[in-house]
C-alpha cells in the first residue's frame, strides 16, 4: 500500500519536474523579449488587474499603481488599481514582463 512518505516523494518529484518545465518556458519567453537601454516596458491597461507583482520585482522604482474607477455595471467597487511605467526610470530589464500573471506588460522600443 502507498504510504504518506511515498506520496510526498512523488509530489516533490512532480514539483521539480514542473519547475524545470516552467523555467525553460520562461527562458524562451525572455529570449524573445526586447530589452536593455533601447527598450522600455508598457502596460496594457485593459489587461492589468492591479495585483502589484510588477512593482515588487521592479527594483528601479519604475512602476507605480494608480486608482481608476471600475468600469463594470454589475460590481460596486469605487477603486480599481492599474500599473503604469515611469519611463525615465525603466532600465529595460524585463523582470516585470516575466512576473505579470496576465501578460499585461510588453517591452517596446524606447
Ligand atoms: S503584474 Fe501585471 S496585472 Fe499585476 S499590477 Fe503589474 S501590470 Fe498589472
Ligand atoms: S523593465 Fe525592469 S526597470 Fe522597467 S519597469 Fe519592468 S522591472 Fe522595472
Amino acid at each position: 500500500m502507498t504510504g504518506i512518505p511515498d506520496l510526498e516523494a512523488r509530489r516533490a518529484s512532480q514539483q521539480k519536474r514542473i519547475r524545470i518545465m516552467l523555467d525553460a518556458m520562461r527562458a524562451e519567453d525572455q529570449a524573445k523579449l526586447k530589452g536593455g537601454e533601447t527598450a522600455v516596458a508598457w502596460v496594457k491597461e485593459e489587461q492589468c488587474i492591479g495585483c502589484d507583482q510588477c512593482t515588487i520585482v521592479c527594483d528601479d522604482d519604475a512602476i507605480e499603481l494608480y486608482d481608476t474607477p471600475l468600469a463594470s455595471p454589475i460590481m460596486e467597487i469605487d477603486v480599481n488599481r492599474k500599473a503604469r511605467i515611469i519611463r525615465d526610470e525603466c532600465t529595460g530589464c524585463q523582470l516585470c514582463v516575466l512576473a505579470c500573471p496576465t501578460d499585461a506588460i510588453l517591452m517596446i522600443d524606447r
